[in-house]
């Protein structure tokens, strides 16, 4: 897990399997979230979860805190989508794909290559059209590939639209197309459309 060098703390994180490429996103980013953890020398370390009084996690509390953080941020509106994507009826692993998504957390290139992550210049382009550079508003909403299928689905559904290219405008405008009462449906078709994409 790590040693004391000189009475720093330095990380040395082992793994069951040797990391792919793409796992390297992932432990920058947990190495970003504990690197500003202090230790002290000669002392116990041990788990705490903070949500709960009793310090033990349990998943009802963490939706909690979710819906708290939500709620935080809806004042003017903002973080609404993240509210309508956790309530939605949909598989949770495609919910929380269609919420990295909306928070750009998905392991594209762009996001690998700002992470360091030294991917080589004709690997970092997109795995659909193979002509630009692979980001998540690219490989979801704009790319030919799949923003004919966005089109096919809202032809199958009956509907027009001209769809937007960021993740969060193109989820409220998707959902918010036909009446009131097909919103729910129409989150749910977005939330698996990401998920199957
Ligand atoms: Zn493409």
């Amino acid at each position: 897990m790590g040693e004391w060098v000189e009475g720093i703390w330095e990380w040395k994180l082992e793994w069951v399997r040797e990391l792919r490429e793409r796992d390297l996103f992932h432990v920058n980013e947990l190495l970003s979230l504990i690197d500003n953890v202090s230790l002290t020398p000669g002392k116990i370390d041990g788990w705490k979860w903070k949500a709960s009084p009793n310090s033990s996690f349990s998943v009802n509390s963490a939706y909690k805190v979710m819906c708290r953080d939500s709620r935080s941020k809806t004042q003017s509106n903002k973080g609404l989508e993240f509210q309508y994507i956790w309530k939605a009826a949909a598989p949770h692993k495609a919910k929380f794909s269609a919420w990295r998504i909306l928070k750009d957390r998905m392991a594209t290139c762009e996001n690998l290559i700002r992470r360091q992550v030294s991917i080589p210049n004709a690997e970092s382009i997109c795995v659909f059209c193979r002509s630009q550079q692979e980001d998540t508003n690219h490989l979801f909403f704009i790319c030919q590939r799949t923003s004919e299928a966005w089109y096919d689905i809202l032809s199958w559904l009956g509907l027009q639209a001209v769809l937007p290219s960021s993740a969060k405008d193109h989820f409220l405008a998707f959902t918010s197309l036909g009446n009131k009462r097909d919103t729910k449906l129409l989150r749910n078709v977005w939330i698996c459309m990401v998920w199957c994409i």
